[in-house]
């Protein structure tokens, strides 16, 4: 009898919870890591169907998550660009050695000012010092304010670039001692090598990515504070030129199918698992996505649209 009046009770509590009218989805993810794989090739990761330079993505990672294989940067295929696509959901030109600041408030502000959280709760950590242009705007009402934390090159603008090694050390780091809630890490290598016109190390390197990568995807599965609430993106900022158009994988930012044509692997608790996709997403919905998980507002310009096929259909 007091079992079935508990159902009744929980029942009407359901009834009245649905005629509330609140269609505002509880997303379990509480914290967000997008990291990016600077500029290899789709043919050298996903693309390759040995998956040879991407190990533990094929073989550790894809099962839990869902793997892109029609995911694109759709505006200028440089590393500042693709990253500020991936922080403000707007594809700009912009200076390529970090003189300026995207136009658009990043996705990181936006949380910031959303939560009123301090500022050690979203972090920008890269190899390449340029990349802390991600931490601020140049539009006027944002200017300066809710700014991120970053961990970016040697120290800071204008040191130079660190090594990947060091930048998945400081990763751990910042995640076990200042738990942030939004991070963009950004891993240089494999980039910088097919600069050097060294396809050996190009290689060599996307393995050493893949490994960092994973690591820190374990870390994000067993630490107690991320576990079970951590959603991840793994993605490029670019690709690089097909073999015969132009210097091949030396160079990169043109409108060829090997500068557009990118990875991306996408894992959380709303997310479904052990999936291949051939939906035509770009770096643009990165950032649409990841505010809807955070349930805080994004800026209305963004063009990027939300990923719904990665969502677990909710009965
Ligand atoms: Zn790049
Ligand atoms: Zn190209």
């Amino acid at each position: 009898m007091i079992k079935y009046t508990l159902g009744a009770f929980f029942t009407l509590y359901i009834a009245l919870a649905w005629s509330n009218g609140d269609t505002q989805t509880k997303y379990k993810t509480e914290n967000v890591i997008i990291m990016i794989m600077d500029g290899p090739r789709y043919s050298e990761t996903w693309g390759d169907s040995t998956h040879q330079h991407i190990p533990h993505m094929a073989n550790d990672m894809a099962e839990h998550g869902v793997v892109y294989t029609n995911f694109r940067n759709n505006g200028p295929t440089y590393t500042c660009s693709g990253h500020t696509a991936i922080a403000t959901g707007v594809y700009q030109r912009i200076d390529n050695t970090g003189k300026k600041y995207p136009k658009n408030p990043t996705i990181f502000q936006y949380f910031l000012k959303a939560t009123g959280k301090s500022r050690k709760a979203a972090y920008v950590i890269a190899s390449k010092d340029k990349l802390a242009i991600l931490t601020d705007t140049k539009k006027r009402k944002w200017r300066e304010q809710y700014r991120p934390y970053s961990d970016c090159g040697v120290n800071g603008f204008r040191t130079g670039y660190r090594s990947d090694l060091e930048t998945y050390k400081s990763s751990l780091e910042i995640l076990k001692k200042d738990k942030p809630n939004l991070v963009l890490i950004n891993f240089r290598q494999p980039d910088s090598w097919g600069h050097a016109a060294n396809y050996e190390r190009y290689l060599s390197s996307m393995k050493k990515t893949d490994e960092y990568i994973y690591k820190i995807f374990e870390f994000i599965r067993i630490d107690p504070y991320y576990r079970g609430k951590t959603t991840i993106f793994v993605t490029n900022d670019h690709g690089r030129h097909l073999d015969g158009h132009k210097d091949g994988f030396v160079s990169h930012g043109d409108n060829c199918e090997g500068c557009r044509k990118i990875n991306c692997f996408a894992y959380g608790p709303d997310f479904k698992k052990g999936i291949i996709t051939d939906e035509a997403r770009e770096l643009i919905d990165i950032p649409i996505t990841t505010a809807k998980l955070l349930n805080i507002e994004f800026n209305k310009k963004a063009k990027g649209q939300l990923m719904t096929e990665l969502f677990v259909e909710t009965k």
